[in-house]
């Protein structure tokens, strides 16, 4: 049983960090004109309405991508971000903000055309949404399938270079920190050259370091963390952040989540609880 929507959360402060984090490592990746597959395991419907009744159930959006607009001095990758969004408004035929793209909308406006794109999403409608919105692209293969299956089918790639973001619900066992590290074990054993990237959720900063110790101890080498909260860090009353985990981090990542991430978190936290942290949980 399937039950989580993204609708709820898209736009909302995990969702900037984690789509800005997205656009880094896209652009990384073409600092090299050979092709690579984008492999987005849990790819999600695409494009989200806020103003739908989901969106506006929660509101989260508010307290995200709300606050980074008309943002004059944004850094250049969250300007980017924000162009992006500007354009898919226009193209829906909307002024102002009314729809937030997912990771496939976002990887598919920065894919060159040698690039190819594979997106993996398991629910139906969701699936189905993102089939429609995606119909345009040739490079890009829409599959209902299981996203942890897809690492296993779909690695090594023909092009040998590859992003893959694992943008999991939480929701199944599947999902778990354990079962999480497994998979990226079996896909980084198929295929170890990979940038991996994992969005996890900080609930507590104690649990985000017992998935980092399971990383350490995974056999894997070059991961790091970025991790951006805006509440603090006092157990069990919710999400207060995000992370990501980055396997073969491109050059000089760390320095532009430097530049980027403490501007973004001022401006994100509402009354500077939180804060942005990053680090090496395993060097070369
Ligand atoms: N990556 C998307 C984005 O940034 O816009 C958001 C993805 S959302 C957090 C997770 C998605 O995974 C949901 O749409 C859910 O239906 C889907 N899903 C759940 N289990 C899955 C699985 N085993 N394989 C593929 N997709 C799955």
């Amino acid at each position: 049983q399937l039950n989580y929507r993204h609708g709820f959360h898209a736009g909302n402060v995990a969702d900037v960090f984690k789509h800005t984090m997205l656009l880094l490592l896209l652009e990384a990746m073409q600092k090299k004109d050979k092709p690579f597959l984008y492999l987005d395991t849990h790819a999600g419907r695409g494009q989200y309405d806020l103003l739908a009744s989901e969106g506006e159930a929660t509101g989260e959006w508010r307290d995200g991508i709300a606050r980074l607009q008309d943002w004059p001095d944004a850094p250049a990758i969250v300007q980017t971000l924000l162009d992006d969004i500007r354009q898919l408004n226009r193209h829906r035929g909307q002024t102002a903000l009314r729809y937030y793209p997912g990771s496939p909308w976002l990887a598919m406006q920065h894919l060159r055309e040698q690039d190819r794109a594979v997106f993996c999403e398991l629910q139906q409608t969701e699936y189905k949404t993102l089939q429609q919105y995606l119909a345009p692209f040739i490079r890009a293969e829409v599959e209902q399938r299981d996203g942890y299956q897809a690492l296993k089918a779909l690695l090594p790639p023909v092009e040998k270079r590859a992003l893959v973001l694992i943008d999991p619900p939480f929701e199944t066992e599947k999902d778990s920190w354990s079962a999480l590290v497994k998979s990226l074990q079996e896909a980084h054993r198929r295929f170890a050259t990979g940038v991996y990237t994992i969005w996890y959720p900080v609930k507590a900063q104690s649990e985000a370091r017992r998935f980092h110790r399971l990383l350490k101890d995974s056999g894997i080498r070059r991961i790091a963390y970025a991790e951006l909260t805006t509440f603090e860090d006092v157990a069990n009353v919710g999400l207060n952040g995000s992370g990501m985990i980055i396997v073969n981090p491109p050059y000089q990542l760390d320095q532009q989540l430097a530049e980027v991430m403490p501007a973004m978190w001022r401006r994100l936290s509402e009354r500077g609880a939180g804060k942005f942290e990053q680090g090496v949980i395993v060097g070369e």
